[in-house]
């Protein structure tokens, strides 16, 4: 194919990039935004695959190898495990952009100071974005410890990292084609694979998912400049693409939990917190309630508001849920999900799984909906959350979540939380809901316990 139709591809291609992006910003055109974007990407593929001159052996290889890995992963990867996965695949693009602008500098001949300078952003960020998620992976998945490592000094250890990978930079870019630019680029490509430990490790596990959305916006930035690197326009846009959409996610991420990227990124979160348990919270009287006390309560209920949290997901009571929404419909209550952008641990989380379980979208209700209204609900029904609903985000000015907007559950008339113990939960600390005079602690697990809810509504028609 020659050079117009290739390129007229990738408008194409850009074009369904864009779209897709759109449609990914409601639960109802979610799934076909992703389809446009994939078959985006496939035009992308095949008209790059068409240019002349290319080995096919080794493509050929990748792409069998790749697609087997990915299938694979997609088939097996649990929904909570669903940031690692993430994870994982952000590192790989970041390795991907450091190995091609690696093999490209070795192909280029002349070597420009522009060329060298996009060279060395691809292979600095990818290397970052590689060691980093790679961390980020170990945290999630309990492979490394969670917890934050500072030191003190820290941050001036990292400050001294990043200057000397500017100054290799600089130095690469003036003798660019000669060995001391070759040592200077392997310079930069080391301190690019340890910055990104560096940088990742005073991090705690609870903010890695807003570090999993930095990452992947890194990713598309080191993508971009490999676009540069070999000239391919299409690359370019599907890496700025990915880099302001993973920097504006991130951005939504930290308003949702009232923070500043710098803190999230420089203030060790977690650290201070990890102790502080259960028994160093609020403490006070617990309502415990039965599946029959529940069940009673949400029969008489005119509104029923379900917030769904961690838990669901653990549980994977989602389609019981659905089933117990449905059932409280047939009996004439007015149902509710009230979703906090933050719950779960990535964003979107409540809402994939809601949908999965085909939960009516027109059913599902952002935090600033519902709140102005919770005086008038009924019952809040407060499945596997913690963090989320937790007053002391409104009300206690020395609480590490203060500040941060929660699903006002307390102000409705009941609230039912369903969890299995006491415990906090991801930020680590007690939640004073629990001991409210209008809340019912409902332990269990999720799933058996609704299931045990479900079965009292049959028993009872
Ligand atoms: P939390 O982590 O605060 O609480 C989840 C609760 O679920 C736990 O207290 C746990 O209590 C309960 N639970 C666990 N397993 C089960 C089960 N099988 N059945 C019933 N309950 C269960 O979750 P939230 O969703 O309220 O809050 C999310 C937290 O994650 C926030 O702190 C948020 O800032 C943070 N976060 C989220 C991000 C995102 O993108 N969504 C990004 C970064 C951080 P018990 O053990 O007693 O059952």
């Amino acid at each position: 194919m020659g050079a117009l139709g290739i390129n007229f591809s990738y408008v194409i291609s850009a074009g369904l990039f864009i779209f897709g992006l759109k449609m990914l910003s409601s639960p109802a055109t979610a799934r076909k935004g992703n389809l446009l974007s994939a078959l985006g990407m496939l035009i992308a593929i095949v008209a790059t695959l068409l240019a002349t001159g290319l080995d096919y052996r080794w493509i050929l290889l990748g792409i069998v190898i790749g697609t087997a890995i990915g299938l694979f992963a997609a088939y097996k990867v649990e929904m909570t495990s669903m940031p690692e996965m993430v994870a994982l695949f952000n590192g790989f693009g970041g390795i991907s952009s450091l190995l091609l602008a690696w093999s490209e500098y070795h192909q280029q001949g002349e070597i420009s100071s522009f060329l060298a300078g996009v060279t060395f952003l691809s292979a600095f960020i990818g290397g970052v974005t590689f060691t980093g998620s790679m961390v980020a992976f170990g945290k999630l998945s309990g492979k490394v410890p969670q917890k934050a490592v500072v030191f003190s000094g820290q941050h001036l250890i990292n400050g001294a990292i990043l200057l000397s990978a500017l100054i290799a930079a600089a130095l690469f870019c003036v003798f660019p084609g000669s060995w001391l630019g070759y040592v200077f680029f392997i310079i930069i490509v080391l301190v690019a694979l340890g910055f990104g430990v560096t940088s990742t490790i005073p991090i705690g596990g609870a903010d890695m998912p807003v570090v999993i959305s930095l990452l992947n916006s890194y990713s598309g930035l080191a993508a971009c400049a490999a676009g540069f690197v070999i000239s391919n326009n299409i690359l370019i846009v599907a890496g700025a693409l990915v880099g302001a959409s993973g920097i504006i996610l991130t951005n939504i991420m930290c308003k949702a939990m009232n923070r500043s990227l710098a803190n999230v990124l420089f203030s060790g979160f977690g650290t201070k917190t990890a102790s502080s348990g259960a028994e160093d919270g609020p403490q006070g009287e617990v309502r415990p309630a039965t599946a029959e006390d529940v069940y009673y309560i949400l029969e008489a209920a005119d509104s029923v508001a379900i917030v769904p949290g961690y838990g669901l997901a653990v549980a994977q009571a989602q389609h019981v849920v659905r089933e117990l929404g449905d059932l409280l419909e047939a009996n004439d209550t007015e149902v509710m999900y009230a979703i906090h952008p933050v719950a779960g641990r990535m964003p979107g989380h409540m809402n994939v799984l809601l949908a999965e379980a085909n939960v009516p979208y027109d059913q599902l209700v952002e935090m600033d909906d519902i709140n102005p209204r919770m005086d008038s609900v009924d019952v809040c029904v407060v499945i596997g959350a913690n963090d989320v609903v937790n007053p002391a985000a409104a009300e206690d000015e020395n609480s590490p979540i203060y500040g941060m907007p929660i699903i006002e559950t307390f102000r409705a008339k009941t609230v039912i939380v369903l969890k299995r113990s006491l415990n906090p939960g991801f930020a680590g600390i007690q939640n004073a809901l629990f001991f409210r005079e209008n809340t019912r602690m409902y332990f269990g697990d999720a799933k058996v316990a609704i299931q045990a809810l479900i079965a009292e509504f049959k028993e009872a028609k």
